[in-house]
């Protein structure tokens, strides 16, 4: 945004002040009237040798009652003025014509403090989406072809997903990799070691897209869905194990983070 302070059209804070300029004129103008009829008083009671007239009283004190007025309703203004125009805008008492090289310097300050609200609004923004931003992910769509538990006669120590060779595989959660990699049974794995201390586990992967140590957020592709190690056709092996290195049964812990494979 290139608001330039003396363009008439805009709204900026220097069109405010000029209206409240005219404003100040008119002021001074009312009160300098009355004061000169005040002083103009003045001189004929000093002219009327000591026998000042009830006219000429009258003459003062209307007078005198006119710049009252005039001032209480300068104060009365100056409440309402100095609200409407705000703690940033230039007082009136800087109005008089300044020097170029400040008109400069002003411009620059202006400027200086439109890139700063400009920043502050894009942290503000991305500290936004970072709170809205799910934190949880399905680590790949597809058909939830087996469950955790007894299969075969053996233990099933995690869900399988299935989908074509190649869909994406997500990260279930934030966390760092810890290892991406061949692995025995899985062909080939990946492992995210997220912040509460939980792993999450990707095996028989096609490709790896990450590596050891890198932190990744949910929802960031990890890898590729592929079909190496003991597996009978393309799917994502999906294991959680928690802090004490236990592996779990996912779907509950899905679940409570609002992530379920079997909807
Ligand atoms: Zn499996």
């Amino acid at each position: 945004m290139e608001a330039s302070p003396d363009d008439p059209s805009s709204s900026s804070p220097g069109n405010r002040a000029q209206s409240t300029a005219a404003r100040w004129r008119g002021r001074v103008v009312v009160a300098a009237v009355a004061a000169g009829a005040f002083a103009a008083a003045g001189q004929s009671l000093a002219a009327g040798e000591g026998s000042a007239s009830p006219d000429e009283d009258f003459s003062a004190g209307d007078a005198a009652g006119s710049l009252n007025t005039a001032m209480a309703a300068d104060e009365q203004q100056q409440q309402p003025t100095h609200q409407g125009v705000g703690g940033s805008a230039p007082a009136p008492a800087m109005l008089p014509v300044a020097k170029s090289t400040d008109v400069s310097d002003e411009i620059e300050k202006i400027t200086k403090s439109e890139q700063i609200s400009a920043a502050r609004e894009a942290a503000r923004k991305a500290a936004e989406a970072e709170a809205m931003r799910p934190k949880y992910h399905l680590p790949a769509l597809g058909n939830f072809t087996s469950g955790f538990g007894g299969r075969w006669g053996t233990t099933h120590y995690g869900i399988d997903i299935a989908n074509s060779k190649g869909a994406p595989i997500y990260s279930a959660a934030d966390g760092v990799v810890i290892e991406a990699g061949p692995a025995s049974g899985f062909g080939m794995w990946v492992r995210v070691q997220h912040d509460d201390g939980y792993i999450s586990v990707y095996g028989h992967v096609n490709s790896i897209l990450v590596s050891e140590g890198e932190r990744v957020k949910a929802g960031e592709e990890i890898a590729t869905m592929g079909n190496r190690g003991f597996s009978t056709g393309p799917h994502l092996h999906f294991e959680i194990w928690n802090s004490n290195g236990k592996k779990i049964n996912p779907l509950p812990w899905m679940r409570e983070h609002d992530i379920d494979p079997t909807s």
